[in-house]
């Protein structure tokens, strides 16, 4: 517990917390609100302990101006930091398996979903509204919630993801090759930018975590009070192995120089600051993983089939407008260049100089506000001071001048910045506006003559996080997207059929790909089970398929196999074994079996019904259903009763290999090849999964039918 008590701010006149912590202990004890008239002490929390008695810095809130945190004084030992992820955190993470983790990630997005309001408290001095605190706070449970889905249905039971399939190296298949993932063992320092404090970190998190790496976050200053409020809670929930998640408060010092190979780095923020970090001397030197997202000059296409009066046309605008106003623009994703028609150009700038004009901006406490600060007056310098670059050689189309006045008390000291649209009537022949990026609530309008030249101004960004086409026209997109592709991490296509469900240009996805090539930084994040892999180390193994299967926990074709008089369906899922195998007895296929199959499915397909037709093809003859061999293979594998095996759910990775005729005889074979133990869930019978691998063969002993059967298999006393 820590006990807060009153003592003099060294840097702010301001009460401030000093914070003492009790024998013993790291957890929280002390309110995590941000209250208007008192500072909070921020602390790093370092090999376990919260680490900052004295403050440094002051940080302000981006509505009012008024000092909110501080950061604290004390050197940070980054040599203990990095040594506590190893020593501690490693084996910690291993202990538990992917499908642990994966229900800690659950658990730690149902808790921090219940805890949701103390984030938003604190978020809104970050100048954000309640729908940008929603992309951030719920953003970023979502993401733990969505990758909490992952591990569960696309990572193993253990600490090895076999990527196979093996193959064969030599004439009789007694040596092969794989691959296997697993954790890298050392830490993963993922350096954030000031706009997403909260799903900023989670969202690296989230893949790390269940990667089975510790990890050092380390937020930009400027907001990390509430990245601070946020470690809090999640060290709180008691859910995270001692050692997972460290917190730098301040600068990293040394930290960088003191990785090596089994480490990696990531970093959202500026290009500037990433191009300085991936070519730190000890990043190049020890080949350290860096994974860079950098700030990137997105577009918006309007296509020219769309006119002002069909639904798109609207669409677009909307879009170039929410991602203008939404976290005041501060997004590594806004639409930065809205490329139009020609044409179209006026009545796209009049609907959009329209909607900035109805955009309520100010304090995001008072209702009917929509659109709130920058977060920080160095921001407000910096987006100033870049306006006035790109508004060099072009026009201003709506600004300061129309209209602009903040609503709320205080908010002349905030860091708010009027909605700014500009036109660059000659974009292939401007640099500035494909290069110069003013991270708020800025546009630039270009106008192109074809759609070639539109991709052509696209491709001027030199690389980006994301671009939408609007467009009504399939054939358009045809042509567009892949071309646009080789520039762009995400695409999204939007028209009135996707429009109502459509997550918008500037959302990334857990399921889906974040990160762009270039300029964008050439890194990838998030996509799924992909971003786990980032944290994984890809090795390839040779063997025998008996050490093959060994090594990767799954059987492998050719490796040896446990028979017994029990058939494997009898087994309970703890009893079951990797290479549990059953030969079944053989069956004969014939003429009247086609029929019959025929008569069934309403299948009467040429090749089994249709004797000349069936000779003249390329098999000679008529051959059985290749869904009948698949039936029948069940009917000679299945064990009956009523027994462990819950539900057959479906099978993956189906060949018929070679044709069945009348006349010949198959067998099966059915072994255990993985098993996933899935964590106990409520009103659930405790079961695991089973993945069962299924060879059918001829009387010659060639494989005819090749897959693999999804089991839910009951535990002992389910
Ligand atoms: P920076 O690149 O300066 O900072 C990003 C992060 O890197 C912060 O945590 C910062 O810490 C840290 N950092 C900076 N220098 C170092 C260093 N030498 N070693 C280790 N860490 C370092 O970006 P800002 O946050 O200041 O934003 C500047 C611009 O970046 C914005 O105006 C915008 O153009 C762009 N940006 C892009 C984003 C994106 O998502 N792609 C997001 C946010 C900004 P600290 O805060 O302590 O300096």
């Amino acid at each position: 517990m820590l006990v807060a008590g009153a003592a003099p701010c060294v840097a702010c006149t301001q009460s401030v917390p000093a914070l003492k912590a009790a024998p013993g202990s790291t957890t929280i004890g002390r309110a995590l609100t941000l209250k208007r008239t008192m500072t909070t002490l921020l602390q790093s929390h370092i090999a376990g302990q919260w680490l900052g008695r004295q403050s440094a810095t002051e940080l302000k809130s981006a509505i009012d101006g008024r000092v909110v945190a501080a950061t604290h004084a004390e050197a940070i030992d980054f040599g203990a930091a990095v040594d506590h992820a190893r020593r501690v955190g490693v084996p910690a993470l291993l202990k538990l398996d992917f499908q642990q983790r994966a229900a800690r990630l659950r658990a730690l997005a149902s808790f921090l979903t219940e805890r949701k309001e103390t984030l938003y408290e604190i978020s809104r001095h970050t100048g954000a509204t309640r729908n940008d605190g929603w992309i951030d706070i719920e953003g970023g449970s979502g993401t733990l919630f969505a990758y909490s889905g992952v591990g569960a249905a696309d990572l193993p039971s253990g600490n090895v993801v076999h990527e196979g399939p093996p193959v064969a190296l030599g004439k009789s298949g007694a040596f092969m090759g794989t691959h296997i993932l697993v954790p890298r063992r050392g830490v993963a320092v993922h350096i954030n930018a000031f706009n997403f404090p909260v799903w900023g970190l989670l969202e690296k998190f989230a893949p790390t975590f269940l990667a089975g790496m510790p990890c050092i976050a380390k937020p930009a200053t400027a907001t990390s009070y509430l990245t601070e409020a946020l470690v809090r809670l999640m060290l709180e929930s008691g859910l995270l192995p001692e050692g997972s998640l460290q917190l730098i408060i301040g600068g990293t010092g040394d930290l960088l120089d003191r990785l090596d190979g089994q480490d990696v780095v990531t970093f959202t923020g500026s290009a500037d600051t990433a191009a300085k970090l991936r070519a730190h001397p000890n990043v190049l030197r020890q080949g350290i993983p860096f994974n860079a997202e950098a700030d990137s000059l997105n577009c918006a296409i309007l296509a020219p089939d769309v006119g002002p009066d069909d639904e798109e046309f609207d669409l677009f605008v909307k879009e170039v407008h929410r991602e203008m106003t939404v976290k005041a623009g501060q997004k590594c994703t806004a639409i930065r260049r809205a490329i139009v028609p020609r044409k179209h150009l006026e009545a796209v700038a009049t609907k959009l100089r329209e909607r900035l004009a109805k955009t309520v901006v100010g304090d995001p406490a008072l209702e009917g506000v929509r659109m709130g600060a920058l977060a920080s007056k160095a921001q407000q310098r910096d987006v100033a001071e870049r306006v006035a670059e790109l508004a060099r050689g072009n026009r201003v189309v709506f600004g300061e001048g129309d209209g602009f006045a903040p609503k709320g008390e205080g908010v002349a000291e905030g860091a708010f910045f009027a909605p700014t649209l500009l036109l660059c009537e000659k974009p292939l022949q401007s640099g500035t506006v494909h290069d110069v990026e003013a991270f708020g609530p800025v546009s630039t309008l270009m106008p192109y003559d074809d759609l070639d030249e539109a991709l052509a101004i696209a491709a001027r960004g030199k690389g980006s996080l994301v671009g939408t086409l609007v467009t009504r026209d399939p054939k358009v997109a045809a042509h567009a997207v892949p071309y646009a592709a080789a520039w762009h991490g995400r695409l999204l296509v939007l028209d009135r059929e996707a429009a109502p469900e459509s997550t918008g240009h500037g959302s990334p996805l857990p399921l889906l790909k974040h990160g762009g090539p270039g300029r964008a930084g050439g890194g990838e994040e998030l996509g799924g089970v992909r971003a786990v892999h980032h944290y994984l180390q890809r090795t390839a193994v040779q063997g025998s398929p008996s050490m093959l299967a060994a090594v990767t926990g799954e059987y492998v074709r050719g490796a040896k196999v446990n028979e017994s008089d029990l058939h494997p369906f009898r087994k309970h899922f703890e009893d079951l074994q990797i290479g549990d195998s059953l030969l079944t007895h053989r069956r004969t296929v014939s003429e009247a079996d086609i029929v019959a199959f025929g008569g069934i499915s309403g299948d009467y397909f040429y090749m089994h019904f249709d004797e000349i037709a069936a000779k003249e093809s390329p098999f000679g003859k008529r051959i059985a259903h290749g869904y009948f061999v698949l039936s029948a293979a069940a009917g000679l594998f299945v064990s009956p009763a009523p027994g462990p095996v819950l539900a057959n759910y479906g099978l993956e990775t189906l060949r018929f290999v070679k044709p069945v005729g009348i006349g010949d005889t198959i067998q099966a074979r059915l072994t255990a090849k993985r098993k996933i133990d899935k964590p106990a869930r409520k009103g659930q019978a405790p079961q695991g999964v089973v993945a069962w691998d299924v060879a059918v063969t001829n009387q010659a002993g060639e494989v005819v039918a090749s897959y693999e059967i999804l089991t839910l298999v009951a535990k002992r006393g389910a």
